[in-house]
């Protein structure tokens, strides 16, 4: 069964073509011009990812953003004006997966879409292990007693469940999948925050610091190391 996204997006050409692009794909495409169209769409229908222009007429990206996830949770990808730095930190952290910069390369934008269906699409080919069966799992990463499940976007420790900003999320599941491997600030940085990030490299040290709170320190552990000079890593036990 084919991927659904939601394209929510004013600029109407923009729209059709990126909608083009992606059922050439063999995604299938629904698409609206407004922030209430959009998220009348996301409310009712179950999409797999919806692309979210932040300029839009009526309600912006961001209102829409922030009520879809309090109702109707959807990975979703924001499509940010150049200098809109503040909208993408909201955005990331009212729960976007992940942002594109307009102008775009199609090319990146299929790319994108291709990474956040594998790692956040609703679509699980298995499904149905859990339990003991869940550290064979795709998509699930241990460490000492902590469990992160990709596909339920789920942190426990020893079963207790943790919560994570998406942000803290995703750098967790980066160093979980990079176990054993020293990951420097700029490799974090653009994993996390995407390769034209804007900003400082100490906004990494910040969501370590958080992690560290909510683990480390919440279990008594010392998960995420710090290598000097280098970076950041999670050794294997
Ligand atoms: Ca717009």
């Amino acid at each position: 069964m084919a991927a659904h996204l939601l394209i929510v997006e004013d600029e109407e050409k923009l729209a059709r073509f990126i909608e083009l692009e992606l059922m050439h794909e063999g995604y299938e495409v629904s698409k609206a011009f407004d922030g209430r169209e959009g998220l009348r769409l996301a409310t009712e229908q179950n999409f797999d990812l919806i692309l979210l222009d932040i300029m839009l007429p009526g309600l912006n990206g961001l209102e829409v953003l922030r009520r879809l996830m309090q109702d109707n949770p959807t990975p979703t990808i924001l499509l940010t004006a150049r200098d809109a730095v503040m909208d993408k930190v909201s955005g990331l952290d009212a729960g976007a997966v992940d942002y594109i910069t307009k102008p775009f390369a199609i090319e990146e934008l299929l790319a994108r879409v291709r990474v956040a269906l594998k790692l956040h699409g609703k679509q699980s080919a298995s499904g149905g292990a859990t339990g003991e069966k869940a550290e064979k799992e795709e998509g699930v990463y241990t460490w000492n007693k902590l469990v992160l499940n990709d596909k339920k976007r789920e942190v426990t420790f020893d079963g207790h469940l943790i919560a994570l900003t998406n942000r803290e999320f995703m750098m967790l599941e980066i160093l979980l999948q990079n176990m054993d491997i020293v990951l420097s600030r700029d490799t974090l940085l653009e994993k996390v925050c995407g390769y034209d990030y804007v900003g400082e490299t100490n906004v990494i040290d910040v969501y370590i610091r958080y992690l560290r709170t909510k683990i480390d320190d919440a279990y008594d552990v010392k998960m995420i190391q710090t290598v000097r000079g280098v970076g950041y890593v999670i050794k294997s036990e």
